[in-house]
C-alpha cells in the first residue's frame, strides 16, 4: 500500500484500533502528524562498543552473538529477569532485561543482534541491563547504533513502536512542501524540508541532527513571526470602541477598596485608560509581581467598559482562578451582573434580568433552565438588583447556562469570567469592548481574533493580557515588538518578604514543628508536591500520597487535598475550606501555581523543589505573604546535589519576577541538549523556543521583509496556504 501523508494512522502495519486510539491522544491520525510528532531527544548509541575495551557508564552499541539465553526469577522479591550473553568475538557480555519475560520467545541461542545501552560493572562482569536490541546490519538500525530519537510517548505506546511507525510513515516524507521562500532558504542557509524531517527523526550523526533542528525551529518562528506581523498590521488599521474615562465612577471604586492603591497599580491603570479611550485596539500586557495586585487594575478597566456600555471578557487558565476571579469582581461591583462561565459552573452574580412575569414564575422558568418565549422585546426586561443572599434564596443562582448565555448575548451581563475554552467557543457577546487574559503566556492574539468574530458589535475589542512570569525584556521585545507593557513592579506596602529556604532531610522535623507552631497560631500553609510519575498528569498519586504523609505528621491538623482529577465542585469546595481556614494546611499538585489568593496562608512548603522551574517556583512562592504576618517558603529538594543547591540558592538570592525569569533562561539556557520542545513561556511553539533568541529575530526580520514586500502573501502561494491552515486550526481549537 502506498503511504502518503494524509493516510490514517489506522491502515500502517501493526496498528490496530487500540494503538490508533494512543495515539491519537499524542494528537496523532495520520501519517503528516506522525511526520510532525518530534523526538524529545536522543539517545547516543553511535558508538560501536569492544568487549575488550569498555568502562563503567560507556553508552553505545554492541554486536555479537547470542551464546545463551534463559528466564528466571530471583529469590528476593520475585522479579522476573530474563538474562543473555553477548559475544562480540573478543569476548562476552552479559544482557539483562527486568520483567520482559517475552524476550526469551523473540531472541535465540545463535541469533546475530546489535544490543544497546549503558555499560555497567557487577560482581560477575560487564553487563547492560535493559538494553535495546534489534536483529538489523549496522547501517539499517532503528533502535540501536545510532542517534535513537525518544519520542513523547503515552501509556501504552512505547518508543520502539513509535520508531517502526515512524520509519514506515517517512515513506510519505517526500510530500512535504517547502514553505519558507527560496531566496529566504538560501540567505538562511537552510537544508530542504524533506531533508529537515528525515533527519530529525533518524539523524546521521549530531551534524544532520543540528541542520535538521535549525531548519524546523526558522520554518515554526518564520511562520509565527508572519501571524504576528500580520495581526500587527491588521490591528493598526482596526477600529476599536473608544471608552472614555469614567471619573466618578472610577474614583468611587477606588475609594472604596480597603487598600490604597500602589503607584504602578495607578500608573498601569491609567496607562490602560488611556489605551482604551483610543479608537485603535489595545495591545497591552500587565506584568507584575505575584501578589501585586493585577486583578484591582483589570477590574478598574472592566469597569470603564461597563460604565460605558461595554461587556469585558475575563479569561482564566483554570477553574480555581475563575471562581476566585468571580468571587473577587462580583464584589467588588455588587450591583453589576457578572457571570462565571466554565466547563462546570455557570452563575450570575446579583442582577436577574425579570420581565413583567410574577417573580416565582420567572425564577421557576429559569432554573429550570427553558427557554424564554421567542420574540419577546428586549424591552420588556426589567433588571431588578437583588441582594447576593436573596438572589440565593430566591434560586437564581441556578440560573442554566442557557439562560446566562443568552443574558450575555442580549447583552445584560457586563462582566463575563470563565475559563478561556468556555468564553472562546460557547459565547456570542452583544457589546464586547474589552478582553482580559490572565495568565497565560501567548498574549491572546488568537483570542481576540475569535472573540472579534463573537461579538455582535463588529468592533475590535481591546486587550490587555496579565502575567506574573512575565517574558525576558531583551526577548519581549524581538517577539513582541509591537506589545505594549505596564510593569507593577512595587507590591502593596505592608507586605513582609518571603522567607525562602532550602531544607535539607535532616532539618524536615524541625521545619515541620514549626509549620505545627504557625498553624497553633491560626496561620495555614501550603504544600505542593511534584509529579511522581509521568502517567500520573494530573497529580493524583503524588498528592494523595503526601496528603496521607502529612496526616501521620500532623495527626491533630485539618488537612484538604488538591489535585487535578477531582470535579470542580470537589476542587471549589477544598478551596472554599482552605480559604475559610477549615483546613490548615493544603496539599496539593502545581494547580495552586497560579493566581490563588489564601492571605491567611504564611507558609509555602516546595517537595521535589529541583524539579519545577524557577519561574514556577517563584508562583508558588508567591501564594504566601500576602497578608500582614511573616511568611516562609521552605524547599525540600530531593537530591543534594551542589548543581540543585546552586540553582535553588540563585532562586532564593533573588526576590524580582524579572530576574528569576532572565535566570530561568540563563540556567536552563538555549544549549539543554538536544533541545527541548517545552518553551514553557510560548504555548504553540512546538520545536523552538523563545531561547532561540538568534533565530526569534532573524525570523522576524525576514517576516517583516516579505510582507513589505507582498502585503497579501500573493507570490508565495504555500506559505500563504499553510497560514490558511493554522488560521483555521486555531478557529476549530
Ligand atoms: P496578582 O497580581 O498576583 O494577580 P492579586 O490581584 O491576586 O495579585 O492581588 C493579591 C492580593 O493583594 C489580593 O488579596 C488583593 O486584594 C491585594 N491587593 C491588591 N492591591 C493592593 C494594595 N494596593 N494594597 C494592599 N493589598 C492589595
Ligand atoms: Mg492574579
Amino acid at each position: 500500500m502506498a503511504i502518503h501523508l494524509a493516510t490514517p494512522i489506522s491502515q500502517l502495519t501493526r496498528v490496530g484500533a487500540v494503538t490508533a486510539k494512543r495515539l491519537s491522544k499524542l494528537g496523532i491520525a495520520n501519517v503528516r502528524e506522525l511526520l510532525q510528532h518530534y523526538p524529545l531527544r536522543y539517545e547516543d548509541y553511535t558508538k560501536i562498543l569492544d568487549s575488550r575495551h569498555l568502562e563503567s557508564g560507556l553508552a553505545g552499541s554492541m554486536v555479537g552473538t547470542i551464546t545463551a539465553i534463559a528466564k528466571r526469577e530471583t529469590s528476593h522479591k520475585h522479579m522476573k529477569l530474563s538474562e543473555a550473553e553477548l559475544d562480540d568475538g573478543y569476548g562476552i557480555i552479559k544482557l539483562i532485561w527486568f520483567n520482559q519475560p517475552f524476550i526469551t520467545e523473540t531472541l535465540k541461542e545463535g541469533d546475530r543482534i546489535i544490543a544497546a545501552g549503558t555499560i555497567e560493572r557487577d560482581f560477575n562482569g560487564w553487563v547492560i541491563k535493559n538494553p535495546a536490541y534489534e536483529k538489523a546490519t549496522l547501517g539499517q538500525t532503528l533502535h540501536t547504533a545510532r542517534l535513537v530519537p525518544i519520542y513523547p510517548a503515552t501509556y501504552g505506546l512505547t518508543q520502539k513502536q513509535l520508531r517502526f511507525l515512524v520509519s514506515q510513515a517517512l515513506a510519505a516524507v517526500a510530500e512535504f512542501w517547502e514553505i519558507i521562500p527560496e531566496a529566504i532558504k538560501k540567505q538562511a542557509k537552510l537544508i530542504d524540508k524533506i531533508e529537515a524531517i528525515r533527519a530529525i527523526h533518524l539523524p546521521e550523526n549530531q551534524a544532520g541532527w543540528q541542520r535538521a533542528l535549525r531548519y524546523l525551529k526558522f520554518e515554526e518562528l518564520f511562520l509565527t513571526q508572519i501571524l504576528t506581523e500580520q495581526s500587527r498590521r491588521a490591528l493598526q488599521s482596526a477600529t476599536a470602541p473608544a471608552i472614555p474615562f469614567q471619573e466618578q465612577a472610577t474614583k468611587e471604586l477606588v475609594s472604596s477598596l480597603p487598600f490604597k492603591l500602589t503607584t504602578d497599580q495607578r500608573k498601569a491603570a491609567w496607562q490602560i485608560l488611556k489605551d482604551l479611550s483610543q479608537a485603535r485596539p489595545m495591545n497591552r500586557l500587565l506584568q507584575g509581581e505575584v501578589g501585586s495586585g493585577k486583578t484591582v487594575v483589570a477590574a478598574i478597566a472592566a469597569l470603564n467598559a461597563s460604565e460605558s456600555g461595554f461587556q469585558t471578557a475575563l479569561m482564566a487558565p483554570t477553574e480555581i482562578l475563575a471562581l476566585q476571579h468571580y468571587q473577587t469582581i462580583s464584589q467588588l461591583f455588587p450591583d453589576k451582573p457578572v457571570a462565571l462561565l466554565t466547563s462546570k459552573h455557570s452563575r450570575l452574580s446579583t442582577r436577574v434580568i425579570l420581565n413583567g412575569a410574577k417573580r416565582s414564575e420567572e425564577s421557576q422558568r429559569l432554573s429550570t433552565g427553558s427557554q424564554p418565549e421567542a420574540g419577546r422585546p428586549l424591552a420588556d426586561f426589567d433588571s431588578v438588583p437583588l441582594s447576593r443572599d436573596s438572589a440565593q434564596d430566591d434560586g437564581l443562582q441556578t440560573l442554566s447556562r442557557n439562560d446566562i448565555k443568552k443574558a450575555i448575548s442580549e447583552g445584560k451581563v457586563d462582566i463575563i469570567i470563565g475559563t478561556h475554552a468556555i468564553i472562546q467557543n460557547d459565547v456570542i457577546f452583544k457589546k464586547l469592548g474589552l478582553i482580559v487574559i490572565d495568565e497565560q503566556h501567548r498574549f491572546g492574539v488568537e483570542q481576540r481574533k475569535q472573540l472579534k468574530d463573537k461579538s455582535v458589535v463588529r468592533l475590535v475589542p481591546h486587550l490587555l493580557s496579565m502575567t506574573a512570569t512575565p517574558i525576558p525584556r531583551s526577548l519581549a521585545l524581538t517577539v513582541y515588538g509591537d506589545l505594549d507593557i505596564s510593569t507593577i513592579r512595587e507590591l502593596p506596602v505592608g507586605r513582609v518578604p518571603i522567607d525562602t529556604k532550602i531544607i535539607e532531610s535532616s532539618g524536615r522535623a524541625q521545619a515541620y514543628r514549626f509549620m505545627a507552631d504557625k498553624i497553633k497560631l491560626g496561620q495555614q500553609a501550603f504544600v505542593v508536591c511534584p509529579l511522581i510519575e509521568d502517567s500520573d498528569v494530573l497529580g493524583v498519586k503524588s498528592a494523595t500520597a503526601e496528603f496521607e504523609k502529612l496526616q501521620k505528621i500532623f495527626p491533630n491538623i485539618k488537612i484538604g487535598l488538591l489535585h487535578g482529577k477531582l470535579k470542580s465542585k470537589e476542587k471549589e469546595a477544598v478551596m472554599a475550606d482552605f480559604r475559610t481556614n477549615q483546613t490548615a494546611i493544603l496539599a496539593a499538585t502545581a494547580v495552586v501555581e497560579v493566581g490563588v489568593d489564601v492571605p491567611n496562608a504564611s507558609i509555602m512548603v516546595i517537595e521535589g523543589a529541583e524539579r519545577f522551574g524557577l519561574a514556577q517556583l517563584h508562583q508558588f512562592r508567591g501564594r504566601v505573604g500576602r497578608g500582614e504576618q511573616a511568611s516562609f517558603c521552605f524547599l525540600f529538594p530531593t537530591t543534594s546535589s551542589a548543581q540543585v543547591k546552586h540553582r535553588l540558592q540563585a532562586f532564593i538570592n533573588t526576590r524580582d519576577g524579572f530576574e528569576i525569569a532572565e535566570l530561568d533562561l540563563k540556567l536552563r539556557g538555549p544549549g539543554q541538549i538536544y533541545g527541548t520542545t517545552q518553551s514553557g513561556f510560548v504555548e504553540n511553539l512546538k520545536i523552538a523556543s523563545l531561547s532561540d533568541s538568534e533565530l526569534i529575530s532573524e525570523t522576524k526580520n525576514f517576516a517583516k521583509m516579505i510582507m513589505d514586500q507582498d502585503p497579501l502573501l500573493a507570490r508565495f502561494r504555500e506559505l500563504k496556504k499553510e497560514l490558511q491552515n493554522i488560521n483555521r486550526e486555531l478557529h476549530l481549537e
